[in-house]
């Protein structure tokens, strides 16, 4: 199941709000600019495993529970890197240590 978190992350995507601006592939290090509900614009960004995103959301959560908690932008991304990898159709993504359902 899809939590509502998720939806929203997807939905964020499938509205065209989330850009991804820089990649190193190599390296698995990316920058996103997603476009929350709002219209406020928040950086995103992955690198070495772990996600970071500027959102009130994110910063009040994430260190109580580091490296899992994700927000609805970071969300986003992985649909979106998902895409972009390609691999849309798998039903499991990974990033990290972090499983997501698609
Ligand atoms: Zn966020």
């Amino acid at each position: 199941m899809k939590s509502d978190r998720i939806s929203r992350g997807h939905a964020i995507y499938l509205h065209g709000h989330v850009e991804l601006l820089e990649a190193d592939v190599e390296h698995e290090s990316y920058t996103f600019r997603v476009k929350g509900s709002n219209h406020e614009v928040y950086m995103v960004h992955y690198e070495e495993g772990s996600w970071l995103c500027e959102c009130h959301d994110w910063r009040g959560r994430a260190p109580g529970d580091p490296g899992s908690f994700t927000c609805k932008h970071i969300d986003s991304c992985y649909f979106l890197l998902a895409d972009l990898k390609g691999i849309g159709k798998q039903s499991t993504l990974e990033f990290g240590t972090k499983k997501i359902e698609v």
